[in-house]
């Protein structure tokens, strides 16, 4: 079809209702079209051939994977390789553009230069509702400006369970925390008007980005918190503990949902007719698409992969829309073609998948914008964005010990202190800052982003005459000669991602327990913890410490910590999980009988040992 055809067709044409432009196009598509607009491939394997021939309908990265194989590639290279892939699409027979996806989980985690926000955890600890839909306006200002249309975020995974690998993907144990923050969907996608049809996509304008809630549904309470692991619960409290955010998100318009790699009762949720058809789509009147998960057709079969054609099979029979295969995308149409051709996938089922494609597509203006909008590139990592994650990690800060003696605070510091010092093994390192999914997938260690470390924000924060001297692991000679007014240690989990970061032991790594002890054996001794979950805290080690702060995985802005601790601003973040006293009592938390934790859900003190407001 040339361009002058297209130029008459309905759905072409801008103002005609969005269902008019679906209805018109379906039927122009052959089936090799509509197989693959259901498919989505990683960037690598993304040839003009596929995108051009096959009509691949999304593209993805996982994890840092960026464009042209550079380390640290920033926003306009980004750009650049997204937009090389949409001019190949709108190149296809029928013109239609691809979405590109990506993790933006804590910002535009993946790309160099962009700001990055506290993870989920540290933002269930504020309890900042409007907060949270503030992150997903800046996420989508900086996912865009890298050309960027989709993020798979965010996760509302109600996590019962921090031996969980995903634990600080998930906002709070309790689901009521989970859904006051899902206004972060609000963010990315923009505000829909109040007669805006439930369960319909929404997205207002070529600035925002299509959100997707993951992972559908009880991907925090399998048992004993193993990732991808198998739910155990009846369908009520599976509804009412874990399903709930899904209905805030939809409510918002949420444009697609990622099913979770585990099961309920034994089911793969991947193959869950139930759940994704009956429930999601014909009960919560989900009309968006639903994206598999990374390779979760695979996992419907043992050994993985084998019997690829029942997987799809089963996949698209329970209600997948697209599927991001994402590395062999030619079985994967080959094979969806033939079970079509055969009959054993209905042609309806095929329709449905790709209308709702396309109504995410059209919805979000990808026919008008196919391309990126470069006035945004000076938002990446811009000061409004840094100050407002380092606001987040103001408000996330949960101070747990202030003082041995209750009654005389420790905090906040003296910033005039003659010597300070500070020690440990995260407190000048970025990357251990970030947690997982930061720079790539997995997170790493060192100056992997642009950002303030902590002991940079504190040498920022003290005053002209205070000497700042930092050891990782302190020198005997300068615990035993040195003469500090007091010491800020900050220790707490290497970088993990995913069933990587399951562990049943929970103990602070790296020595962080004897870093702490001797530290505080010489000096009074703020302890600052970077973890995605509570970590086993023995009363010995306690009771050594003058003060203890959780801040979770604060991201870029270590300044936020340097305004807290110093008094500019008072501690207001308030426990998000409950803090187990032994990994024996787990699951620990609220709802369990003889619930006897450390801290309670909800703990948290201000600089004056009371309850930060409410
Ligand atoms: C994770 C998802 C993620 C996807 C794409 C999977 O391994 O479970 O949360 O969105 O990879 O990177």
């Amino acid at each position: 079809m040339g361009d002058v055809e297209r130029v008459e067709c309905v759905y072409r044409d801008p103002n005609a209702p969005v269902e008019a432009r679906i209805k018109d196009l379906l039927p122009r598509m052959t089936l090799k079209e509509k197989v693959g607009q259901m498919t989505q491939i990683e960037r690598r394997v993304a040839t003009p051939d596929a995108i051009k021939d096959m009509s691949i309908g999304s593209i993805m990265s996982c994890g840092g994977s960026g464009p042209f194989g550079k380390v640290k590639t920033v926003s306009s290279d980004w750009a650049n390789m997204v937009d090389g892939f949409q001019k190949l699409a709108l190149e296809s027979r029928l013109g239609i553009p691809l979405i590109y996806g990506i993790d933006a989980v804590h910002g535009n985690n993946s790309i160099y230069g962009a700001t990055i926000f506290p993870h989920n955890v540290g933002l269930g600890a504020t309890r900042d509702a409007e907060l949270a839909r503030k992150i997903g306006e800046a996420t989508a200002l900086e996912v865009r400006a890298s050309g960027i249309h989709c993020t798979f975020a965010p996760c509302v995974a109600v996590c019962r369970d921090p031996r969980w690998g995903r634990c600080y993907e998930s906002y709070s144990e309790d689901t009521e925390i989970v859904r006051r923050m899902t206004p972060f969907v609000t963010g990315l996608q923009g505000q829909p008007p109040i007669e805006h049809a439930k369960g319909y996509p929404f997205l207002a304008g070529r600035n925002k980005v299509i959100a997707c809630a993951k992972h559908f549904v009880g991907d925090g309470g399998t048992d004993r918190g193993v990732n991808e692991g198998n739910t155990i619960l009846s369908y009520e409290d599976l509804e009412r503990i874990h399903m709930a955010p899904y209905l805030d998100c939809i409510s918002q318009g949420v444009s697609t949902i990622m099913p979770s790699y585990s099961s309920w009762n034994g089911r793969k949720l991947h193959a869950d007719r139930f759940l994704l058809t009956e429930v999601l789509k014909d009960k919560l009147g989900f009309k968006g698409f639903l994206i598999s998960d990374w390779r979760g057709l695979d996992r419907l079969s043992e050994p993985r992969g084998s019997n690829y054609r029942d997987c799809i099979y089963a996949a698209i029979s329970a209600g997948i829309d697209m599927v991001m295969v994402p590395f062999r995308y030619e079985l994967f149409l080959e094979d969806l073609t033939s079970l079509v051709e055969s009959g054993e996938i209905p042609m309806a089922r095929i329709d449905d998948a790709v209308e709702r494609v396309l109504r995410v597509k059209f919805v979000a203006g990808l026919f008008e914008f196919p391309f990126t909008n470069r006035s945004l590139l000076d938002t990446v990592g811009c000061k409004l964005h840094r100050d407002l994650a380092r606001e987040a990690v103001r408000k996330s800060l949960v101070l747990l010990k202030n003082g041995k003696d209750p009654k005389k605070s420790f905090l906040p510091l003296d910033r005039n202190a003659k010597r300070i010092l500070v020690a440990g093994t995260h407190a000048d390192d970025l990357g251990y800052q970030c947690g997982g999914w930061t720079a790539d997938w997995k997170g790493s260690s060192g100056r992997i982003i642009i950002g303030t470390t902590i002991l940079d924000a504190i040498k920022e924060a003290v005053g002209d005459e205070t000497e700042v001297i930092y050891e990782q692991f302190p020198s005997a000679d300068t615990l035993a000669l040195q003469d500090f007014s007091f010491a800020i240690v900050v220790v707490g989990e290497e970088p993990y991602v995913e069933s990587l970061g399951d562990n049943s032991v929970l103990e602070i790594p790296l020595n962080g327990a004897d870093i702490i002890s001797s530290v505080s054996d010489s000096f009074p001794t703020l302890v600052i913890l970077l973890s995605g979950r509570p970590l086993v805290l023995e009363q010995w080690l306690l009771e050594k410490m003058s003060a203890l702060v959780a801040a979770w995985l604060p991201g870029s802005e270590g300044g936020g910590i340097a305004d807290v601790i110093f008094g500019d601003y008072d501690f207001k973040g308030r426990l998000p999980v409950t803090w187990f006293k032994r990994v024996e009592q787990l699951p620990l938390h609220i709802g369990v009988n003889s619930y006897d934790p450390l801290f309670p859900l909800g703990f948290g003190l201000t600089c004056n040992n009371e309850k930060p407001p409410k």
